[in-house]
């Protein structure tokens, strides 16, 4: 995964031989050999992954959206197209796709750099699709106290895909919207509009 290095899960990094002996033990009770060499380096590797993949739980995502401006903006802002990456927590296998997030600000306006953080701490963790849509939706909605947002998460499930249960490039798609977009079905059209553009 291309992944950028911001922030790591530094308790992974604390146990990373724990991790490793653990992964290689997997490797040997589901019958590889694990001294081939193709192996020898893969539980190193999976734990350098997770210390970026689970790097979510070391950071506060109320925090992320912290400092913002002050802006008399009322209108639909627009922020799409946020790629995220995540590991779905009943299968651990990941999913991933893109966060598009539609608010209408009270004063408040988070930066877009703040916003992509923000889907990094709450993607960057065990997780379920439904969940990142409605913490993010809830998060904006508390912190920024907008009059109103929509988030909308477009995913693919390779836990799906593996098990037949889906064909790949099946794609799920949540919603979640809060204040003026729950009552007003125009702002909802808008949004979706211009997420097709
Ligand atoms: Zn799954």
């Amino acid at each position: 995964m291309a992944g950028r290095k911001d922030y790591v899960n530094s308790k992974v990094t604390s146990n990373r031989e724990q991790i490793e002996h653990h992964v290689r033990e997997i490797l040997k009770l589901v019958g590889e050999n694990v001294e081939r060499e193709g192996l020898l380096e893969t539980p190193a590797r999976v734990t350098r992954m997770y210390e970026e993949i689970f790097a979510g739980y070391e950071v506060d995502p109320r925090e992320v959206l912290g400092v913002s401006f002050d802006e008399q903006h009322e209108e639909l802002v627009i922020v799409k197209d946020i790629v995220y990456y995540s590991q779905c927590e009943h299968h651990m296998a990941p999913f991933f796709g893109k966060v598009h997030i539609g608010y209408i600000p009270s004063g408040k306006i988070a930066g877009l750099s703040k916003l992509a953080r923000l889907v990094e701490a709450i993607t960057r963790r065990l997780q379920v699709q439904e969940r990142i849509t409605s913490q993010i939706a809830d998060i904006m909605d508390e912190e920024l106290k907008p009059n109103g947002v929509m988030v909308v998460v477009e995913g693919e499930h390779l836990c799906m895909c593996a098990r037949g249960v889906k064909k790949p490039g099946s794609k799920t798609v949540t919603s979640a919207v809060r204040g003026e977009f729950r009552t007003s079905s125009a702002l909802r059209s808008e949004f979706l509009a211009l997420l097709k553009q």
